[in-house]
């Protein structure tokens, strides 16, 4: 008997799907890239329950014949190429024409569509890739999409839906990653029964500010610099925020024909042109647009990727920061920027893994050996530089063997609580505390040990107990755009338990009464930002990782900073608190707390 066998077009459509259509958000994308390729001028878009129970996409484009209408449904049935050739020059979203057929797989289908030649129009129903109905209708000109129930044949998918709040916070950031590039195109975005956003025809910055607008938040159009560069390779334009405007958290898009696009390399570029321009841990919002030869590029085969392979990636990178520097240069008087001498630039190689976050505003005249230096100035090691470097988390030079920068390869128990309880100890520079040990000199970071001992407490106020909460005496309102909103309503119950008391005000704000404790005298605003913005980079997949984030977040801004002076009971303090974390020698981040100066190291130096 014969064992190969064709497997029926549902059942290879339900594959297919699997990778099209993942959540409701990828259906999403695909039916308002129809709608654009369909040339609307004006597309709706309503949600119910975040899309689980309906995504319906309403345009008024060139619509579809009857027999198109139909055909419109099978696998690999597309105007938009005829020959793998035609793949390579291509300006159109879709092209593999899959997704239709993919939604009507693992949904219920209802389709109304006319062309303008057309009198009458085309009403389709399909359930699961069957059929139910085809009939002539009366209907507007254009396209009228319900997707109804989504995976409601696939229990395994519909399971691994997360909550309604971040599959709808996914729907707005698919949808922000279109609207950005159609300006032209009005949009509306209904989610059960409520107007979330009304975007009308306009400008580009128009479309930002209409996305985005928020004064309190500096993304607004006075906050940005328009830059502009035309090369034979690329152009761009775009928007940068001017450094005066940064925030904590940023708005950062890139854009490349037309298509959102995720680009740690570039994204590079834009933060070395700010460099030394921003305060610490302050991001720079930008909207980038490129157009380039689609031949330049990896055309982007699969339709849910947002990275894309530029064959020209490091001449680019410096056209674009050469470009956002010309722009930033324009509006700032920042000596920092030396035109005349590009070679200054230090130009960091694209890497396969996902880049971190640059440091930006770091003090290159910054020496914290400088008391030694006037002192000592024969013993200095020459290569203090490197010294520093080692405190950065970074690699120090391999020849310059001073300190064993990782904690973690040095002997298991670098500090004994022993230790601390009576030895004296040193704030040095305002940043370390220093502490003698059995085996060295131990180098705290201040900072960071702060953070990782709050870290715990956070932890563990999280999952166990209530935060104490100290009431403020003016309450402050906190405004958000639609997406933080949401994410902010998600975070209620583990804020309050961490000692935030907070209420929604309105649709955009929430009013804060009371913060955790430990924030004692900071300011509730920045602090509350920098956790939605935390949270936001970074997607939580559990409650654990989500408190995670929270708690992280917080640990940062309420940790003490450089510069404040300690008394000895307060390092003893903190020291303490340090070394009996299970993971002291690293703040959650990973970024390094404490560093040994080794015995055998100090002698050599001697
Ligand atoms: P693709 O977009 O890759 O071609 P789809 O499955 O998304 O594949 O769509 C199949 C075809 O259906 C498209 O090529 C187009 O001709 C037609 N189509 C889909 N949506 C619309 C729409 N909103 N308006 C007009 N035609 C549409
Ligand atoms: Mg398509």
């Amino acid at each position: 008997m014969d064992i190969i066998h064709l497997l029926p077009d549902s059942v290879a459509n339900q594959i297919a799907a699997g990778e099209v259509i993942q959540r409701p958000a990828s259906c999403l994308k695909e039916l308002v890239e129809n709608s654009l390729d369909a040339g609307a001028k004006r597309i709706q878009v309503i949600v119910r329950d975040a899309g689980r129970t309906l995504l319906q996409v309403i345009d008024d484009g060139i619509g579809m014949s009857e027999m198109d209408a139909r055909l419109a449904f099978e696998r690999h049935a597309t105007s938009k190429i005829r020959e793998a050739q035609d793949l390579f020059t291509l300006r159109t979203m879709g092209f593999r024409g899959e997704a239709l057929a993919s939604i009507c797989a693992v949904a219920q289908v209802e389709m109304t569509t006319r062309r303008a030649e057309d009198e009458t129009g085309t009403l389709l129903e399909i359930h699961g890739s069957d059929v139910i109905r085809q009939e002539v209708c009366s209907c507007p000109v254009g396209t009228n999409i319900k997707v109804s129930n989504l995976f409601f044949n696939v229990p395994v998918r519909r399971k691994f839906l997360k909550t309604d709040q971040t599959e709808l916070r996914n729907l707005l950031t698919e949808f922000y990653h279109i609207v950005l590039v159609y300006p032209k195109v009005s949009f509306t975005f209904v989610h059960n029964d409520e107007i979330l956003l009304e975007l009308p025809a306009g400008s580009e910055k128009q479309r930002i500010e209409a996305v985005f607008g928020n004064p309190k938040r500096n993304v607004y159009t006075s906050a940005f610099v328009e830059i502009k560069t035309d090369t034979e390779l690329v152009n761009i334009h775009g928007f940068i925020v001017k450094p005066e405007n940064a925030t904590r958290k940023a708005e950062q898009y890139f854009f490349v024909n037309g298509r959102y696009m995720r680009h740690p390399y570039f994204q590079k570029a834009v933060m070395t042109a700010y460099s030394g321009m921003l305060p610490n841990d302050y991001q720079p919002s930008f909207f980038i647009y490129f157009d380039i030869s689609p031949e330049a590029i990896d055309v982007n085969i699969h339709p849910t990727k947002t990275e894309i392979k530029f064959a020209d990636e490091q001449m680019i990178f410096q056209i674009l920061m050469a470009c956002v520097r010309e722009g930033l240069g324009k509006f700032t008087l920042a000596p920092t920027i030396d035109f005349d001498n590009p070679s200054t630039i230090d130009i960091p190689l694209p890497s396969n893994g996902p880049v971190s976050r640059p440091q930006v505003a770091v003090d290159p005249t910054y020496n914290p050996f400088h008391t030694r230096n006037t002192i000592y100035p024969d013993k200095v090691p020459t290569h203090w530089e490197s010294l520093y470097e080692g405190l950065q988390g970074e690699k120090p030079a391999p020849n310059v063997p001073v300190f064993r920068e990782d904690p973690l390869f040095v002997e298991p128990e670098v500090l004994k609580s022993e230790d601390v309880e009576s030895c004296p100890l040193w704030q040095y520079n305002g940043k370390y505390i220093l502490v003698p040990s059995a085996n060295g000199l131990v180098l705290i970071n201040q900072h960071r040990a702060h953070s990782a001992v709050l870290y715990a407490q956070f932890m563990e106020q999280l999952t166990h107990t209530q935060g104490a909460s100290q009431q403020l005496l003016f309450p402050e309102v906190l405004e958000l755009s639609r997406e933080e909103m949401i994410l902010m309503s998600q975070m209620q119950g583990d804020l309050h338990a961490i000692g935030f008391d907070i209420a929604q005000l309105s649709p955009d704000s929430f009013s804060i009464q009371g913060i955790p404790a430990q924030l004692a005298n900071q300011s509730a605003i920045p602090v509350l930002q920098h956790i939605v913005q935390q949270v936001r980079e970074r997607e939580a997949d559990t409650q654990r990782e989500w408190q995670e984030q929270i708690a992280r977040a917080l640990a940062q801004s309420a940790a003490i900073p450089y510069g404040q002076t300690l008394t000895e009971q307060e390092m003893r303090d903190l020291v303490t608190r340090l070394v009996q974390l299970d993971h002291y020698r690293r703040t959650p981040e990973g970024k390094i707390i404490l560093s040994l100066l080794g015995d055998e190291e100090i002698a050599k130096r001697f």
